[in-house]
């Protein structure tokens, strides 16, 4: 067991957080996750339909009795979204923990506090972490540049952020972008946050429901292999490289890039076929610099206990062993 507010907030065993991931975080991946002592989030959008998402959340009720929650994504899309029927849905079905991401959920706040869940926003600058707090957000997600999907427009680092987050609000603060094993689980602590966030590290495991090639893809690539696509837009997305994505760039390096130039190169549509049947070079799909620390396909519970007893081995260990030293290098006192 760690303590820690984010495991107290969530009634887990480990501060470990698997976000949402768009076609991805369903009940096989957010079930392991709970198993093995984090907490993960479905991802709301995944399904067309909120009938769809309250089967999805009870098919995860099947697989765990553990904690976890649904992920709301606010970002712009190709096709509306009625956002309050799939808050409904969530509320029907008793949920508990809500991730909100992309924009500020206030319009959905009052409706989402009133049913009693306890809302995680998703944010990318402390200046909008602040904002979350002040609307009633029960903790912080904070978003570093390193991170996959939706990074922002401001292009600050986790090592920066999660200290200014930190000294920022007085609510959790769960440390992501860049993270992935126990030596950034540790560092995240440092940092100041409570836990920390895995998406891509996620998505290389065997439980993630996605053809095994895009994992190995994971596994072959370096921390050199993600592009920014969408910059123009200020929508921008961190993406693992491919000849879509060069694609996508060229068009955009044109100037003056609408969605609907790149929409058939960016559609969500698109990226599910990909995941679905194998080929890499099908669609673009999101990816943070931490691919290039990924080197495995393990269950989730190997990594997740991997990680904890790297982090333990850390802060026993090797950190015993520094004030240790230090103590040794002193100057002896007098007797
Ligand atoms: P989609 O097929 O509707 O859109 C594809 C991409 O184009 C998305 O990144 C979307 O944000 C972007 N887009 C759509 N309309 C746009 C517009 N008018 N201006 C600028 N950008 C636009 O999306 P999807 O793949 O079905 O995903 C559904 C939602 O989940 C989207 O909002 C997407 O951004 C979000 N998502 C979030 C993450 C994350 O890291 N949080 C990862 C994947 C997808």
């Amino acid at each position: 067991m760690f303590k820690t507010r984010v495991t107290e907030l969530f009634g887990i065993d480990y501060p470990i957080v698997q976000g949402g991931l768009m076609w991805i975080a369903r009940a096989e991946l957010v079930s392991a996750v709970a198993n093995a002592g984090g907490i993960g989030f479905l991802t709301a959008l995944t399904h067309p339909t909120p009938e769809g998402l309250a089967a999805e959340i009870r098919k995860t009720r099947e697989m765990t009795d553990k904690p976890f929650g649904v992920n709301i994504t606010f970002l712009p899309t190709l096709l509306p979204v009625n956002y309050d029927v799939y808050i409904d849905a969530c509320i029907a079905e008793g949920v508990r923990f809500i991730e909100t991401a992309g924009r500020n959920p206030e319009p959905y706040m009052e409706k989402i506090k009133k049913a009693g869940m306890i809302v995680t926003h998703k944010c990318t600058s402390v200046r909008h972490s602040i904002k979350a707090e002040k609307i009633g957000c029960d903790a912080v997600s904070i978003d570093g540049f390193e991170a996959a999907g939706h990074p922002g427009e401001d292009d600050v680092t986790s090592l920066i952020l999660i200290p200014l987050t930190r000294d920022a609000l007085s609510v959790p603060v769960i440390a992501s972008g860049g993270f992935g094993d126990g030596r950034g689980l540790v560092a995240a602590l440092a940092l100041g946050a409570d836990g920390m966030n895995m998406g891509t590290r996620f998505v290389a495991t065997r439980e993630a429901p996605l053809h095994m090639n895009v994992k190995e893809a994971l596994v072959r690539a370096g921390e050199r292999d993600t592009r920014l696509v969408m910059r123009t837009l200020r929508n921008t997305e961190r993406v693992l490289v491919n000849s879509v994505v060069q694609k996508v760039l060229e068009i955009e390096a044109k100037g003056g890039t609408k969605i609907e130039d790149i929409a058939p190169y960016m559609s969500g549509k698109r990226g599910l076929r990909m995941l679905e049947d194998g080929d890499t070079e099908a669609a673009v799909m999101s990816a943070g610099q931490i691919v290039g620390m990924i080197r495995d396909i393990p269950t989730v519970k190997e990594l997740i206990d991997r990680i904890i007893s790297e982090a333990r081995e850390i802060m026993t260990s090797r950190f015993g062993a520094v004030l240790g030293a230090r103590i040794t290098t002193q100057a002896p006192g007098p007797k």
